[in-house]
């Protein structure tokens, strides 16, 4: 069969990397001259207009820097290389992009660990020996009590389950986790039941990693494997899917029209509209109205951490703020730091971090000015005076961090589309996880659905 992949961001990666192999003849079209979607690491020698350029491209802006963005990016930033924004990944070796390399003989190397908490201590890591002692039956128990199975829970809102449930630190363990697993931070829009459910199928691994050369590594190794399959990538847009009596033909790209057998767009679903006729695919504008999520993130480059803190994150949670869900949860994180990761000149130490908020607030100059602070605090406490030995830093906005929230009230679309042969893959997509673990396990799902339909092989 002739395969289109419209977008090369993990989720079409992963599905061009796994058709391919199958030996189908697959053809990637991306509009970018690079791969990875918003899985992106760039190098910090680009000039600052081209990352502008993809800052808008992928919904994000930067509210602040010191010194500006301008010296930064034209002296002090040369030898580093950033993501668009803060990235780990859950579940380590379980994860899906990893899942789906290893299948390729492919072993991702990877910095993981446990999670630590700042509050009034530090702590690392948050859930001691005894705490799971203690913890662990309890969330069993809420898992298969009298709702008895997790997608019972599915419509049962975090907050719900903490009036219900909550007792010491299995409440702050449920005030955490979910927040950061969804990256929402209203506890009565998280569901029970999805957010066990991404926890229950990365465990058994580090809970948080980061893969050595960046996120975007994984992009670049994914798109190798398509490419050692016999796949293709053009680094072309494509301006239209031709669909005809319901059916999906081909593309129109460059002006040329080409035919495949099937066609699967990794586009975030809200851009879809873009490539196909309302009039082709009911709920088409409904589509346009799911929300992302948003954050605030930011880069800190450091001449100095203590060393105790390398290959580590920690969680905290800012109480009583005005943004949705009045407290926010975020990560202060060193895997970037370490040395093997390579993401930092030598004996420069690059620190992440993220606070969550709304999408809406992701955009608001007044909501970064309330966000900012919580970030530098928090990390001032793991490491103290950090400004005397910072040489720079800047904060990315993101309002699509997921393409779309993973919440009770938002219904991710699924793969199979109203219009034949015509797929969606991606973070958009109703699967296991979010982030970067949804759009590659949306690829895993897609291919089984693809080889019962077009009987492709696996
Ligand atoms: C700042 C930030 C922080 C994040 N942090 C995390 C995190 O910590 N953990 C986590 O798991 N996830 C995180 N994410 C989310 C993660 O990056 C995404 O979930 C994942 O990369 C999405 O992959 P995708 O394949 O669904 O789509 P995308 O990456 O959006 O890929 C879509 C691709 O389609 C291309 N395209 C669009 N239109 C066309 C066209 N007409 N023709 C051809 N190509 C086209 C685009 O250029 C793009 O390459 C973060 C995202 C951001 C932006």
């Amino acid at each position: 069969m002739k395969i289109c992949v419209i977008g090369a961001g993990f989720g079409g990666l992963a599905v061009s990397t796994l058709v391919s192999d199958a030996g189908h003849e697959t053809h990637v079209f991306e509009k970018e001259s690079m791969v990875g979607g918003r899985g992106l690491t760039l190098n910090m020698d680009m000039d600052l207009s081209g990352y502008k350029s993809l800052l808008k491209q992928f919904h994000m802006w930067v509210p602040f820097a010191e010194p500006s963005l301008e010296e930064i990016y034209e002296g002090l930033g040369k030898g580093y290389s950033i993501d668009l924004g803060f990235h780990l990944m859950g579940g380590g070796k379980n994860a899906a992009p990893a899942r789906v390399l290893s299948s390729q003989g492919i072993h991702l190397d990877l910095v993981g660990s446990r999670l630590g908490y700042i509050g009034e201590k530090v702590s690392y890591p948050f859930l001691s020996a005894t705490d799971k002692i203690k913890i662990v039956p309890r969330i069993f128990q809420l898992l298969f009590s009298r709702k008895s199975t997790i997608s019972s829970l599915k419509d049962v809102s975090m907050a719900k389950t903490i009036q219900k449930y909550g007792k010491g630190k299995l409440t702050l363990t449920l005030e955490l986790f979910p927040r950061l697993i969804t990256t929402v931070n209203d506890l009565n829009r998280i569901s029970t039941g999805d957010t066990f459910f991404a926890q229950r199928e990365l465990m058994g691994s580090s809970p948080v990693s980061y893969p050595l050369g960046g996120i975007g590594s994984i992009g670049k190794q994914l798109a190798w494997c398509t490419e050692k399959n016999g796949g293709v990538i053009h680094h072309k847009e494509v301006d239209n899917v031709i669909v005809e009596n319901g059916i999906a033909r081909g593309i129109q790209v460059g002006g040329e029209e080409e035919y495949f057998d099937v066609i699967i767009s990794n586009l975030p679903v809200q851009d879809f509209f873009s490539l196909v006729p309302p009039e082709e695919f009911p709920g088409l504008r409904d589509l346009k109205k799911l929300p992302g999520t948003g954050s605030l993130c930011a880069y800190y480059a450091l001449t100095d951490i203590p060393r105790h803190l390398l290959g580590k994150s920690f969680m905290f949670i800012e109480r009583d703020l005005d943004v949705d869900g009045s407290d926010a949860a975020g990560i202060i994180d060193f895997k970037m730091a370490c040395p093997q990761v390579g993401t930092s000149p030598p004996g420069k130490f690059l620190v992440q971090s993220y606070v969550i908020c709304g999408p809406d607030e992701a955009k608001r100059k007044k909501k970064m000015d309330i966000l900012r602070p919580v970030l530098d605090k928090y990390l001032n406490r793991l490491v103290p005076g950090y400004r005397k030995n910072m040489d720079w830093c800047f904060y990315p906005s993101v309002w699509q961090l997921d393409g779309v929230a993973k919440t009770i009230d938002i219904h991710k679309p699924s793969c199979v589309t109203p219009i034949k042969n015509l797929y969606f893959v991606g973070d958009c997509i109703e699967s296991a996880g979010v982030g970067v673990n949804c759009a590659v396990d949306s690829a895993i799902r897609l291919v089984d659905i693809l080889k019962v339909s077009h009987g492709v092989k696996h």
